[in-house]
């Protein structure tokens, strides 16, 4: 089969196309014909060898997919025992979880990091509640966007953010009540003033190190930040914390446990069923382009989700 493989890390082009031998599923695990794999801003800190736990080289990247089981079953993948980037994903059992016939492949390979993300963040750690005000600061991404649905669906009202037209144009679609430009300035204080100055009961960070100084200004009164993405060290007022009597929860996948995934996949079922959940997928690249891939989720404007077709 065709596969990416990493032989050493570095930049986007240690990403290379290989044929490898089809991985054989022994006792519980399953082989998942995969036509498509999902691409998360994670991958890249990995291939990059910037991240806390790496994989033995030489490795397949990747843990989300949508594909087919050999019965035939339509499937999303959400983790992997031999990585998604390939045409065959080996995988666990409990790995795997149906695909209703009404959500594309490229949407299936959008829903395992970023839904469940969105989920613990806002329901496992920040326990949102129906008629809190929440701001996805940086709602335009996959895990944004996934965060923006799941919070619509429990009866909050979502203010979100992104760099683009177009990006603000989509949250605003997603039934976001109001959107700002988190590259201008004063972004913060316009949507600080949507609250009628009360602030937000939640903020869910999708860029630390940008905002979250500026994000305990606009909390009302216990609101909590939820920071799910950083890439550096912020600059903070502690006493803008002790003001709100706020509180700033840090959330981590890698730390869910089994229950944590259970449960964020019974909701991910619950909306899939329900037909609320909607994963927006911006792109599709030929698997062999997995480079190009990796330096568009880093580069452009988020607009959803980038997915690789075997
Ligand atoms: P993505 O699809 O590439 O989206 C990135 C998002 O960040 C876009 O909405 C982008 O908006 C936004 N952004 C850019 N500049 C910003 C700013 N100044 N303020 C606020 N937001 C800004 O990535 P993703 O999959 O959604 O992941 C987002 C972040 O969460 C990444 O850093 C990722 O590593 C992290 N993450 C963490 C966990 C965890 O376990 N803690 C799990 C999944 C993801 P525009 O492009 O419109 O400017």
């Amino acid at each position: 089969m065709r596969a990416i493989r990493v032989r050493e890390f570095g930049g986007p082009d240690v990403l290379r196309l290989e044929e490898l031998p089809e991985p054989e599923p022994v006792d519980d695990e399953v082989l998942v014909r995969v036509q498509a794999a999902g691409v998360n801003p994670v991958d890249t800190y990995v291939r990059a060898g910037a991240y806390g736990k790496l994989p033995a080289l030489p490795y397949t990247p990747g843990s989300d997919a949508a594909g087919v089981l050999q019965d035939g079953a339509r499937v999303y993948v959400a983790g992997s025992l031999s990585g998604t980037y390939a045409e065959y994903a080996l995988c666990r059992r409990d790995q795997v979880r149906p695909l209703p016939e009404y959500l594309s492949y490229a949407q299936g390979a959008a829903l395992g990091v970023p839904y469940v993300t969105a989920h613990r963040a806002l329901f496992q750690r920040a326990e949102a509640r129906a008629g809190e005000t929440v701001l996805v600061h940086g709602a335009s991404g996959g895990v944004g966007l996934a965060t923006v649905q799941f919070a619509l669906a429990a009866g909050l009202a979502v203010v979100g953010t992104a760099g683009s037209d177009a990006g603000r144009e989509l949250i605003a679609a997603q039934g976001a009540a109001r959107v700002f430009d988190h590259r201008d300035p004063l972004h913060l204080q316009a949507a600080f003033a949507t609250t009628g100055g009360r602030g937000f009961d939640l903020i869910v960070e999708l860029l630390a190190n940008l905002n979250l100084g500026d994000d305990l200004t606009a909390l009302a009164p216990r609101g909590r930040v939820v920071v799910v993405g950083s890439r550096g060290p912020v600059e903070l007022d502690p006493r803008d914390l002790m003001n709100a009597e706020g509180v700033v929860l840090g959330m981590l996948l890698a730390n869910a446990t089994t229950e944590d995934l259970a449960a964020a996949h019974a909701a991910i079922g619950a909306g899939l069923r329900d037909g609320w959940l909607r994963p927006v997928v911006s792109r599709e690249l030929p698997l062999a382009e997995a480079a190009r891939a990796h330096r568009h989720v880093m580069e452009r404007p988020a607009l959803g989700k980038i997915v690789l077709v075997p």
